[in-house]
């Protein structure tokens, strides 16, 4: 899947291409570089980002996958190792910097978790959520963006942890896996709410302690004030601004004052050192079902450019995989 028009505002399945090429990647001995086969694609609001600012015009688009070595020239990888990290949109790719990528020592569970759950965003729910909200049994916390690859991870923590835990999402089927198959204790569709204040008030009478903000936007504006004092707001996503070329003013800042409220944002790179306690913690519960997940899964690169498009108006339901190769 190929670059083929510049992206100002939304991406569009225009601006992405499909081509064949014969060129054949070695990773020839000592050149530092892998040469793998790509099987599963992540679709993360991040490939918004590589497209505009990595991606080269003609050629291949990066972003996250797990994928099989076939040929090594590094010393930590070889034949038939499998990995997740950044990667190309290609069937082949030769990944010259494979130091950043993580090798997939546990094949138990289905490999496409790698792209999610058991991936970036699996990491950055759980760094997101245990490091940054500095959350505690019994607190109140609210998730946008709730039913997706991040969200529904970091709903599932919070109710382990002994959290009252609402989300918002775009549709009626996603509040109902929230509610049913996630287990939230409450859930919204945002898009049929006049008055997200009212809906903020309804769901939370005595105000929010955490905010695991994945939009920003009018929804981080309506949740300021009913933020409940010392209450935290976590910064891991915007996507409502993304696509926007004028990003949008958030007016209720001055909660943040009024009620000590603590705002902070984060990178999932700077939290990759947890990457072992976080399996650690979330393998178990995967295997024990006590951390369920849900994907939606799209069949062949041909469908990738849909498929990518789609996160930005939420027509996926769960992490969006692509599935380049199941061998
Ligand atoms: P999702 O799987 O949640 O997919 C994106 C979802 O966002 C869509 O399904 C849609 O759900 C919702 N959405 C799309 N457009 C809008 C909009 N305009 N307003 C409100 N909601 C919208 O993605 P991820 O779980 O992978 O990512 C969630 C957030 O986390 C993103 O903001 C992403 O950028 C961020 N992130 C941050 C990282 C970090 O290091 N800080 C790392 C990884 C992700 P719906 O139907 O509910 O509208």
């Amino acid at each position: 899947v190929i670059y083929r028009e510049p992206v100002r505002g939304s991406l569009k399945e225009t601006h992405l291409g499909v081509r064949t090429s014969s060129e054949r990647l070695k990773a020839d001995e000592d050149s530092g570089a892998i040469a793998v086969k790509n099987l599963y694609l992540a679709c993360d609001p991040y490939n918004l980002n590589l497209i505009k600012f990595s991606a080269q015009l003609g050629s291949p688009i990066p972003g996250y996958g797990v994928a099989r070595v076939l040929e090594s020239g590094h010393p930590n990888f070889k034949k038939g190792d499998l990995v997740w990290g950044m990667t190309g949109w290609e069937e082949y790719s030769l990944i010259t910097a494979p130091e950043s990528c993580f090798k997939i020592e546990h094949t138990d569970v289905p490999l496409s978790y790698y792209t999610g759950l058991l991936g970036m965003p699996g990491v950055t729910a759980y760094a997101g959520f245990f490091e940054v909200s500095s959350p505690k049994k019994g607190e109140t916390v609210f998730i946008s963006a709730a039913a997706g690859a991040v969200g529904q991870l970091v709903g599932q923590f919070a109710k382990l942890l002994g959290c009252y835990v609402v989300g918002s999402a775009g549709s009626k089927e996603k509040v109902d896996l929230l509610k049913n198959k996630f287990g939230f204790d409450d859930a919204f569709n945002y898009k049929e709410e006049q008055d997200l204040d009212a809906v903020l008030k309804r769901c939370f009478p005595e105000g929010i302690d955490v905010y695991f903000d994945n939009v920003g936007g009018k929804m981080l504006d309506a949740v300021l004030p009913n933020m409940k004092l010392r209450g935290r707001i976590t910064v891991c996503g915007m996507i409502s601004q993304y696509s926007l070329e004028q990003p949008e003013g958030v007016h209720n800042l001055m909660n943040l004052l009024l009620k000590r409220v603590r705002m902070e944002g984060f990178v999932v790179s700077d939290h990759y050192h947890l990457y072992p306690k976080f399996l650690e913690m979330v393998l178990p519960l995967i295997r024990e079902g006590k951390i369920v997940y849900m994907e939606d899964i799209a069949e062949g690169l041909k469908n990738g450019p849909a498929a990518l498009v789609g996160v930005f108006s939420g027509r996926n339901v769960g992490k969006q995989v692509v599935v380049v190769s199941r061998e």
